[in-house]
């Protein structure tokens, strides 16, 4: 049997003879998925160049998004019988969705029950910040480019850095705790990432810069722009003293690294900061993510180039078990790596905020 399945927009290249008979989302390099991140729309309020056009995009049509319903059976597939452990819900901006708190509150009431985490630009948190820790939120990423009203506007086209602090506030108010701040750096907007550190650690917020990757609608990513891990060590390095976190990584993204005053590893550490190096120290080796789209459809890489239609089956009558072995033999499929620096590298068709970030 091929990963087709007679699936539009599926190469039916892989073999799945070959896959063993495991419950889990395994892949044929032998990574095991067990962290989901739904994308709950594709729309947003914020045009981030390294994400969105500045006219937008056409968004999927309401009624075309995966329904709480639909979301509550695939999320209960994956922690029943695919041994997902966490699940992040994302966007677009999952926060213009009006049944986050449903979406949330269901996923809390799964058993066995997955860690639930939202990765957000902050925008309208403030007002629903309380609901969705007692709805069963565990964490919480919000993203901040910038702390100035200028560069944050210039890099989001829209100019509501206000509404994003007061989001960011709201959650650490609301005892979600450390609120974990996203930072991407781009070559054309002066950012200080010290500034922005001494900024979440007087806070409490653990940081995490992301290296831009090549994801943006407007196809501008070069490699020689790339603000890189290295920049942002050195830059880092010349305040403090960054000692390198030695818990396991567990397939995390980031590095984590303990801040220490300038020359004073022998101290408390301030607070952590974590580094995402996707591009130049990629940790594809270890990925353990699978991803849902807003359509419901599976993706095994961000930089995928298929994508299995799973609310398409479900819709069409699919049971818990059909549906378990589609996203198996989606996952089975992905790819070793991003391949961002090899000749011939080719970015997927759909930019960040459609796949889900
Ligand atoms: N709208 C929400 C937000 O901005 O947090 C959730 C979706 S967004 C796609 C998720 C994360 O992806 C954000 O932290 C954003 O900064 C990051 N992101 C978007 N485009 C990116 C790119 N081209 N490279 C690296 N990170 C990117
Ligand atoms: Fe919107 Fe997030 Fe993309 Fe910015 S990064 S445009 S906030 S989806």
């Amino acid at each position: 049997m091929s990963i087709g399945l007679g699936m539009p927009g599926i190469r039916p290249t892989i073999d799945l003879a070959t896959r063993p008979a495991s419950p889990a989302l395994i892949d044929r390099f032998g990574r095991v998925a067990t962290d989901l991140r739904v994308s709950l729309t594709d729309r947003c309020n914020l045009r981030c160049t390294y994400c969105m056009p500045a006219d937008g995009l056409p968004w999927t049509p309401t009624a075309d998004l995966l329904s709480p319903d639909e979301i509550a059976r695939l999320i209960g597939i994956a922690v029943r019988e695919l041994g997902v452990t966490s699940v992040r819900f994302t966007g677009g901006e999952p926060l213009l969705r009006a049944d986050l708190v449903e979406i949330v509150a269901r996923t809390a009431a799964l058993d066995p029950r997955p860690e639930i985490a939202l990765t957000t630009n902050g925008i309208g948190l403030e007002q629903r910040a309380v609901a969705l820790r007692q709805a069963g939120l565990n964490r919480i990423n919000v993203s901040l480019d910038a702390l100035d009203d200028e560069a944050f506007t210039r890099i989001a086209r829209r100019p509501l850095l206000r509404r994003t602090l007061a989001g960011i506030d709201a959650a650490a108010a609301a005892g979600i705790a450390p609120v974990k701040i996203n930072a991407v750096l781009v070559s054309d907007v002066e950012v200080d990432p010290v500034e922005l550190l001494q900024w979440a650690l007087a806070r409490g917020h653990e940081l995490r810069f992301i290296e831009q990757m090549p994801l943006d609608a407007d196809r501008s990513w070069r490699r020689a722009d790339l603000v890189t891990a290295g920049d942002v060590r050195r830059r880092l390095s010349e305040r403090y003293t960054l000692v390198p976190d030695s818990a396991p990584r567990e397939g995390a993204p980031a590095q984590r690294w303990h801040v220490h005053p300038l020359g004073r590893a022998d101290t408390a550490p301030l607070g952590a900061v974590g580094i995402i190096a996707s591009v130049t120290e990629p940790f594809c080796g270890d990925c353990r993510r699978t991803r849902l789209t807003a359509q419901g459809t599976v993706r095994a890489c961000l930089f995928s180039h298929d994508e299995v239609p799973l609310a398409t089956a479900l819709r069409t009558g699919a049971d818990d078990d059909q549906l378990a072995d589609l996203w198996r033999a989606a996952m089975w499929a992905k790819p070793a790596g991003h391949g961002i620096d090899r000749p011939g590298f080719a970015p997927p068709q759909r930019s960040m905020s459609e796949i889900g970030g």
